[in-house]
């Protein structure tokens, strides 16, 4: 089922009574979700991902603007008529419930030519337990079960009605490192195999990142660049999204660029042939540098740390805005480093240079 967002809005009430201002928790929301995607909604807290998934839940109506399901304006649609399945970050499971009694529960509501038998409903939750590969657990209490495994279930309750939409706001926030990993696999791979159209909320840009086909990042309410998670990341349309994607994250910089050339500091580092005169903020991905002996930017070595197959160089550069930039470079190139001085030339793909009153992306390849 595709969604569409239309031109939604949602404006509250200032929560602080003095100020007669309302809060535009979503403004201006405009985007065609592709049927059977898997879209990940991602910014910092408080920039509006609740409110956009709860309008489209129709726990909250918009101030203005039209959400589509397929054809169809579900806009002044209650929840229960939106024909959606919603898991939030606490499993809210009944407790006094098994596991197969919780799974079933929103059969219980079907009425009509819809109604189930018990015996029939037993059978659609094993179907669906299975699915969530939970089967084996489905006489216990959600008390007895991990956090991840209560994690399913509520994931389990979500589909089993096969809604048209499943909706999820930050389902792993409460489960530890390992278990979050796992299980946004297990949401990954129940998406593709159920192709039920997902939205999924984080705070969290590598948990959206590695799995979504799309992501959404959002700002204060404004969305602000919508695109496959690689083509955001290696394209960002302005400093914000920069900062906000990627771990190591972006290294950013004083510059100027003078007659085609860009300068951090006094290093002349890269040809610009297309970018005026003036001073910008220059983002170099942790991946943008190689060490070159006769590289044209100089930096201070302060720490070399091994992560595996890569090693992090962590240095500092005048014209660095944090005390040290951070490198990802291949372990063999780092042998026999040491001296102080580091030299590097920069990959120009991972260069991005931004206006410094705007933070909009100024273009080097026009
Ligand atoms: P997120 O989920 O991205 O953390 P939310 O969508 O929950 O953000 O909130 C977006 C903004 O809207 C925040 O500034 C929040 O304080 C405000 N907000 C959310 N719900 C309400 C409400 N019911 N009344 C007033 N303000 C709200
Ligand atoms: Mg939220």
């Amino acid at each position: 089922m595709k969604v569409v967002l239309d031109h939604v809005t949602k404006a509250f009430p200032n929560r602080n009574k003095k100020l007669k201002q309302d809060v535009i928790a979503v403004s201006d929301f405009t985007y065609e979700i592709p049927d059977g995607s898997l879209i990940g909604l991602l910014g910092p807290s408080g920039c509006g991902k609740s409110t956009t998934l709860n309008l489209i839940s129709g726990l909250l109506t918009p101030t203005s603007g039209r959400i589509l399901f397929g054809d169809e304006d579900v806009t002044d649609f209650s929840p229960e008529h939106r024909g959606i399945g919603l898991v939030f970050q606490n499993y809210a499971l009944y407790p006094h419930m098994t596991v197969a009694e919780n799974i079933m529960f929103p059969l219980g509501n079907l009425r009509g030519k819809d109604k189930m038998s018990r015996a029939e409903m037993r059978r659609k939750a094993e179907e669906i337990a299975a699915l969530v590969q939970i089967e084996a657990y489905m006489d216990r209490k959600p008390s007895e079960l991990s956090g991840g495994q209560q994690q399913r279930v509520a994931i389990a309750r979500a589909l089993v009605k096969m809604p048209r939409v499943l909706l999820l706001d930050e389902p792993l926030s409460n489960l530890d490192a390992r278990l979050r990993l796992q299980t946004r696999e297990e949401i990954h791979r129940i998406q593709r195999q159920t192709g039920i159209t997902t939205i999924f909320v984080t705070h969290d840009q590598e948990e959206a990142m590695s799995i979504s086909d799309a992501i959404v990042v959002m700002r204060d309410g404004v969305v602000q660049q919508i695109g496959a998670p690689q083509q955001v990341y290696n394209d960002p349309c302005n400093l914000f999204v920069a900062k906000f994607l990627g771990t190591p994250p972006i290294n950013v910089f004083d510059g100027s660029v003078s007659d085609g050339a860009l300068y951090l500091g006094e290093d002349r580092v890269l040809d610009v042939p297309c970018v005026p005169d003036g001073t910008y903020y220059v983002g170099i991905r942790p991946e943008g540098f190689e060490i070159r002996a006769d590289g044209p930017m100089h930096a201070a070595l302060s720490a070399i740390e091994v992560m595996g197959r890569d090693v992090s160089v962590v240095a500092a550069h005048p014209a660095c805005t944090t005390d040290t930039l951070r490198a990802i470079i291949d372990a063999d190139e780092t042998v026999g480093l040491h001296a102080n001085e580091i030299r590097f030339s920069l990959k120009p793909s991972k260069v991005c240079l931004f206006d410094r009153r705007t933070e909009i992306r100024v273009r080097t390849d026009k």
